[in-house]
């Protein structure tokens, strides 16, 4: 294993509940420490070029308007094999199949508010960083 890096969102149901401590906490707990962080108003543009990938599912323009219904907190995550660590703290997508102790399980709403984003590679990490962050932003 290698230290490396990945994104996360803290998505608008965790930041309404005011959990962004409580979902930052686990992520630390489970080993990730949080490298550059900003809360943020996504503009509908910037949440659909986010979520490009998934323009054609039933769920896109559900998805886009719950990642543009309030803030959401950005994060850049740096730990060992970062993107699985942070994979198997968040929990399945829908919370009805996530893990006990997982943040999904522990917060989520529903399997569209289930209050976490996290990259599914090391390459996307990289890419999503890069959407949200400057190089300088990032202090490790
Ligand atoms: P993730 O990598 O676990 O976040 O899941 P995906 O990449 O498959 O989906 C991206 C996001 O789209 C999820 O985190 C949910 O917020 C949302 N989503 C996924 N599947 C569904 C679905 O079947 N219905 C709705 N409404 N939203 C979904
Ligand atoms: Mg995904």
């Amino acid at each position: 294993m290698a230290v490396t890096r990945t994104f996360s969102i803290i998505k608008p149901d965790a930041t309404r509940r005011n959990l962004t401590g409580g979902v930052t906490k686990m992520l630390e707990d489970a080993g990730l420490r949080v490298v550059a962080s900003k809360r943020i108003q996504m503009t509908r543009e910037q949440a659909e070029g986010f979520y490009a990938v998934h323009s054609e599912r039933p769920f896109f323009n559900d998805l886009v308007t719950f990642m543009i219904s309030g803030p959401v907190v950005v994060q850049v995550l740096e730990g060992e094999d970062a993107v699985l660590t942070n994979r198997t703290v968040m929990g399945a997508t829908n919370p009805d199949n996530a893990d006990e102790g997982t943040i999904r399980k522990t917060y989520a709403e529903s399997i569209e508010a289930n209050s976490v984003h996290g990259s599914d590679s090391d390459e996307n990490a990289a890419i999503e960083i890069e959407y949200f962050f400057k190089p300088e932003e990032i202090v490790g």
